[in-house]
């Protein structure tokens, strides 16, 4: 009798069974395809030998032999089947964890350093460039009487110049009336007295604070603003000291390419006053809309002490003499990082805000 070449064919298909189980990588599985059920598997090399066979016995051999060849093949392709499915689920399971750590990230909030707004900024740096040109930096109320907010710096209550300011009234009448200021200015009455009861004169100080008028917002209008006022009450104080120390001011806040120049104006409480204009910041001087074609724009207001204030607060004018001047610090702000409308200064928009840190 022949020996019968597809005796081991049982011993082949459960090797085969027991590999295919012990595989658990699917670049594993791919690699194995050609020893277990390809050209180099014990099936191929069986294929061969059954030409040995009678051929009445052959077609049966055969067919066992492609049935078990069948079955390890169906065993390969669910083994790839669940190899495959639990790389998908591995790779979903890790992309969900990337995902996690995007939204840990991106969505949760984390608590994030705030820093101070561009007007306040504006103002450190305004009073830095003051103090080193050797002033003090002091503070007044924003809720003042009539009396220091108007009729001590020489604006009676029917004076025309109070037609200048729209303000914001507290109360009316008795005992007195009270209003939000709308400038720095009152607070050099407040420094001058002081000053006065405690001996502590002369005055070199600045006064930056926030304003108020009945203004609409526009582009260069708040109702709610910032000014810095200055004072200077010495002996012996000139209209060229006024006049350096804007010129020095302006230089060293706006840079040396930008000039100071002083035009006649009208204040009540300085005697002579003066418009003060800087170099337009948009065009260096060259004319643009902002500056209406002049190349200039107007910064703020200043002039020498008017006599009727110093009698105010009871200072002697034959031996006192000063100036005093103020500007918007958001103006500043606006001209010197080019802002087209104010309004973008309180309206608290974070793109622009981050802008300035
Ligand atoms: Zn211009």
């Amino acid at each position: 009798m022949k020996p019968n070449p597809l005796e081991s064919l049982d011993h082949v298909v459960r090797d085969a069974l027991g590999q295919l189980a012990a595989i658990d990588d699917l670049a594993d599985l791919n690699g194995a395809e050609a020893s277990l059920i390809g050209r180099r598997s014990a099936f191929t090399s069986l294929q061969k030998s059954l030409g040995a066979l009678a051929p009445e016995d052959r077609a049966r051999a055969g067919a066992a032999l492609q049935e078990a060849r069948r079955r390890v093949e169906d065993a390969f392709e669910e083994r790839r089947r669940v190899l495959d499915s639990g790389a998908w689920e591995r790779r979903m399971r890790e992309d969900r964890l990337d995902l996690g750590d995007v939204i840990a990230e991106r969505v949760v909030w984390s608590p994030r350093a705030g820093h101070p707004g561009l007007v306040a900024i504006t103002q450190r740096e305004l009073e830095d460039v003051f103090v080193a040109m050797g002033f003090s930096v002091a503070e007044g109320p924003e809720v003042e009487s009539d009396w220091y907010n108007f009729e001590a710096l020489n604006i009676p209550p029917a004076h025309p110049a109070r037609g200048m300011w729209d303000t914001f009234y507290v109360e009316m009448g008795e005992p007195e009336t009270v209003v939000l200021r709308t400038h720095t200015s009152p607070t050099q009455i407040h420094l001058m007295e002081e000053a006065l009861a405690s001996g502590t004169l002369p005055i070199h100080s600045v006064m930056p604070g926030r304003c108020y008028r009945r203004d609409t917002p526009d582009a260069r209008h708040l109702a709610a603003f910032h000014q810095v006022e200055g004072l200077v009450v010495d002996r012996g104080i000139a209209f060229a000291d006024l006049a350096g120390v804007i010129e020095t001011f302006t230089r060293a806040y706006f840079g040396d390419d930008i000039e100071a120049r002083l035009r006649p104006a009208y204040f009540p409480f300085t005697e002579p006053s003066a418009e003060f204009e800087i170099t337009c910041t948009i065009c260096r001087g060259a004319g643009c809309r902002t500056c209406s074609q002049t190349g200039w724009i107007e910064l703020g207001g200043c002039g020498m002490l008017d006599p009727a204030v110093f009698e105010a607060v009871g200072l002697d004018p034959e031996v006192w003499s000063g100036f005093a001047f103020g500007f918007g610090i958001d103006r500043c702000a606006q001209m010197r990082h080019q802002i087209a409308d104010m309004r973008a200064l309180t309206e608290n928009d974070v793109r622009f805000l981050e802008q300035f840190s």
